[in-house]
C-alpha cells in the first residue's frame, strides 16, 4: 500500500511568524498544507496572508475554541446546547471565512477532534463535505473523513511540548504497517512552537516530501470529487 501524507495545522487565526515559517516553506515545496482556522480568532493581516497562498487548503476550526463541558474530552458543542443556535454559529462562522479567505469552505475540522452526534448533523445540513478528527473519534456521518493519525505533540500543559524527531518518525513507520487508510495525517500547533521546534518540524516535513499528497489530489480529495476508491 503506498500511504501518503497530509499535514494539518491547527488553531490558526492569529498572525504568528512560527506559523508563517511553516507555510512559507511547505509553499515552496509544492506541499498542500490543511489550515484549521477559527473564525472569531482570525486576525486580519493572517486572513491576507493565507488568502494569498497556493497549496493551502482552509478548513473551519469550530466558531470560538472554547470548550463548554465540565468534564471529559473538551467540545465546543456538546449534545445538550440549542441546535438552531449552533447552526446559525456555524454557518455564520463559514460564511465569515468564505467572505475573507474567498475560498469554498467544505471541510470541518472540531477543536479537540471532537463534537456531538448533533453537530454532525448540522454539518451534514449546512453542506460539509469533509469532516477531519482523529482516527479513533471517526462518527457516523456521510461526510468523508480524513482523520490525523499522529500529533507531533507530546503534552500540552503547562506549555506544548514536541516529541523528539525519531519518536515522530517511529510514529510513522506504525501507522504505515498498522493503518486501513492510504493517508496518515500528521496534526501541528504551530502557534504554540518554539524556533527550535520549527527547524525540527521543517526537517520532517522536507523528509516525507516523497509522500507527500500532491496538493490537486488533496483538494480534490477534500472537495470529494472522487471519492470511490478510497
Ligand atoms: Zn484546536
Amino acid at each position: 500500500m503506498n500511504h501518503l501524507i497530509f499535514h494539518r495545522f491547527d488553531d490558526i487565526g492569529p498572525y504568528n511568524d512560527n506559523t508563517i515559517n511553516i507555510l512559507d516553506r511547505l509553499e515552496e515545496l509544492c506541499i498542500p498544507s490543511i489550515v484549521a482556522v477559527i473564525p472569531n480568532k482570525l486576525e486580519r493581516k493572517m486572513a491576507d496572508y493565507i488568502k494569498e497562498l497556493k497549496y493551502c487548503i482552509v478548513a473551519q476550526h469550530g466558531v470560538n475554541h472554547l470548550n463548554k463541558v465540565n468534564a471529559g474530552w473538551l467540545d465546543e458543542f456538546p449534545e445538550y446546547l440549542d441546535k438552531c443556535i449552533i447552526k446559525k454559529q456555524i454557518r455564520d462562522g463559514r460564511d465569515y471565512l468564505k467572505e475573507v479567505l474567498q475560498r469554498p469552505i467544505t471541510t470541518y475540522i472540531p477543536p479537540w477532534n471532537n463534537t456531538s452526534r448533533q453537530t454532525v448533523e448540522i454539518l451534514e445540513e449546512l453542506g460539509f463535505q469533509v469532516y477531519s478528527s482523529q482516527y479513533n473519534k471517526l462518527v457516523e456521518s456521510t461526510m468523508l473523513q480524513v482523520p490525523i493519525s499522529i500529533d507531533v505533540v507530546k503534552s500540552y500543559h503547562p506549555k506544548s511540548i514536541l516529541k523528539p524527531y525519531d519518536v515522530i518518525t517511529n510514529e510513522v513507520q506504525n501507522t504505515m504497517k498498522y493503518i486501513d487508510n492510504y493517508f496518515i495525517g500528521i496534526m501541528y500547533h504551530p502557534n504554540e512552537f518554539l524556533d527550535n521546534d520549527v527547524e525540527m518540524i521543517l526537517n520532517l516535513i522536507e523528509s516525507y516530501k516523497a509522500m507527500a499528497m500532491e496538493y490537486f489530489d488533496l483538494r480534490e480529495l477534500l472537495m470529494k470529487i472522487d471519492t470511490k476508491e478510497i
